[in-house]
């Protein structure tokens, strides 16, 4: 059983603070002799050492206000997203026992610790009655319960970022809270983002942000995942057949691509059933997506586009994708597709085995292209292709370049860098993907004009101010990194009079 050296709570911690101190110090030192001479791990710790009596005063939950709305346990388990989310939290379900190290039976702790990611409502962090009053912190508008999941440091910090900035804002506009909230949510969430809070679905619509306009090119970029299909042996469209492939996680269809082989001498055209299944083997069901017209000119050895465009229905795992008879066509098999799924004819299914085909965008593909650094997203979590980096077999200095197409007056770059210490690649203290010496220029009148040169960083989040001219392109050479061999950057904008809106 867990022990938490924590008193009873009968002694009030703000107003008894040396009594309080007093007992800690009392319930660790009772312990340690429990430990020591009468628990059944007696042998075991007879060489054990005290090395420490935490004796840190401290009150886990205090009083709470209410406001416009409370975050209940319903809400948290349920990962509910609010409409008006200005952070998250994900910590569990943390509730310790009133009684502390004398909860006996029942333990110290009631703790559910599969608790989905769940947003944090504006409208908790400020009160419903007193007109002009935050509060962000462990006083917020939770119940007990929920309070366990949003009450970590880390967590309230970003609560704490999202009220502060609201406050200002709020002043800016002589507004109060609740009014601010209600005609204005959307500019707090995208000041926040703006500022590198992670809310959940939401990313980068800075109008004034002058890169998500630029055209992004790099010196190299990492290819991992791009789609590489090699083809085994051709089968020909002798009958209708079909192939299965697992969409899961994608909301929606950009394209699929087929490799068709034509021994016609005529131009031929059918029509493609792209249905959506939950499970292969109901593979006769489904939800009918989509029928696309395929076009196959006579003699055609290569891919060919179909343009789908659609929705795909919420239940499905997989996508089937159905072509009738063709006179002298051949599907052929790849080899290295992978993955779930699988082809079928008639009432034969083959699993593992794929007729060539490509969908876009495939879910479990990472790209790391030079544009994913404009597309708003700063969180692998949030959108897997939210990063740019650059091809590990080619040495540093490797650059990313944003061009705006002609001279545009800019002040400021802001930079965001990868470094979730959390990632498997991690190397601490500093995390070996985080670019570390870098230099930004500007393309000025024809030459390159160097703005910012920066050594030993090791920040995720960077702005760099300075004074405004007219560029038409800026660029960020990197020339080390904390240990990759790739330089990366999940985003970077520009600005012309950066401020608070
Ligand atoms: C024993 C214990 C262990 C914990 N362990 C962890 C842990 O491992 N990880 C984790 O993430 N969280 C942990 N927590 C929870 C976390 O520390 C708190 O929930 C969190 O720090 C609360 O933040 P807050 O900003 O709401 O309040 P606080 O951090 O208490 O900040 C409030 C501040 O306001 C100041 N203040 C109060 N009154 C006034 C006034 N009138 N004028 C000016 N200033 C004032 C206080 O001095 C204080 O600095 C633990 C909590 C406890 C009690």
């Amino acid at each position: 059983m867990a022990v938490k050296m924590e008193h009873p709570g009968d002694i009030d911690d703000t107003l008894q603070a040396e009594e309080a101190r007093d007992e800690l110090i009392k319930v660790t030192l009772a312990f340690w002799d429990y430990v020591k001479n009468s628990s059944d791990v007696t042998d075991k710790a007879e060489h054990y050492k005290l090395k420490m009596i935490p004796i840190l005063d401290a009150k886990r939950e205090s009083r709470r206000l209410v406001g416009d709305v409370m975050v209940n346990q319903n809400d948290v388990e349920a990962g509910r997203l609010f409409e008006d989310r200005i952070a998250y939290a994900g910590w569990d379900l943390d509730i310790h026992h009133p009684k502390g190290i004398y909860s006996g039976e029942e333990g110290s702790l009631d703790y559910k610790d599969d608790v989905p990611l769940n947003s944090v409502p504006y409208r908790s962090t400020y009160s419903r009655n007193i007109e002009n009053l935050f509060m962000a912190g462990r006083c917020m508008s939770y119940s007990h319960v929920a309070l366990g999941t949003v009450r970590v440091q880390a967590t309230l910090a970003t609560v704490g970022q999202a009220a502060g900035t609201a406050a200002a804002l709020c002043a800016e506009r002589e507004m109060n809270p609740r009014e601010f909230g209600k005609k204005h949510i959307g500019l707090l969430q995208q000041e926040l983002v703006k500022n590198d809070q992670t809310i959940q679905g939401i990313k980068n619509e800075d109008p004034n942000d002058l890169a998500r306009k630029a055209k992004v090119t790099a010196s190299s970029y990492e290819k991992v995942g791009e789609e590489v299909i090699s083809l085994e042996r051709p089968i020909g469209l002798t009958m209708p057949r079909w192939v299965m492939v697992s969409v899961k996680g994608l909301k929606k269809i950009d394209t699929v691509r087929l490799y068709l082989e034509s021994d016609s001498g005529t131009d031929q055209s059918a029509a493609v059933q792209l249905t959506g299944l939950e499970e292969i083997a109901q593979h006769e069901a489904g939800t009918p997506i989509k029928k696309v017209v395929l076009n196959v000119p006579a003699g055609l050895k290569g891919w060919v586009q179909l343009p789908v465009n659609a929705t795909l229905p919420k239940t499905a795992k997989f996508v089937k994708i159905a072509l009738p008879q063709m006179s002298q066509v051949n599907w052929p098999i790849m080899s290295n597709r992978g993955g779930r799924g699988g082809r079928g004819y008639k009432d034969t299914v083959s699993t593992g085995e794929f007729h060539a085909v490509k969908i876009e965008p495939r879910a479990d593909l990472k790209n790391y292209k030079p544009e994913n650094v404009i597309n708003g997203w700063t969180r692998l979590a949030q959108n897997p292709a939210s990063m740019w980096r650059s091809d590990p077999t080619q040495s540093l200095p490797q650059w990313i370049e944003l061009d705006f197409g002609k001279p545009t007056p800019v002040n400021a770059v802001q930079l965001t860098f990868v470094t979730d210490p959390n990632g498997h690649r991690a190397k601490l203290p500093f995390e070996e993907s985080c670019l570390k010496d870098y230099e930004i220029s500007a393309w000025v009148n024809g030459k390159w004009v160097s703005l910012v040169k920066e050594t030993y960083n090791f920040q995720r989040f960077r702005v760099h101010p300075f004074k405004t001219l007219k560029a038409q392109k800026i660029r960020l050479s990197v020339s080390a990194t904390h240990g990759s061999p790739s330089a990366s950057l999940f985003e970077i904008r520009a600005y012309h009079n950066l401020k608070c809106q």
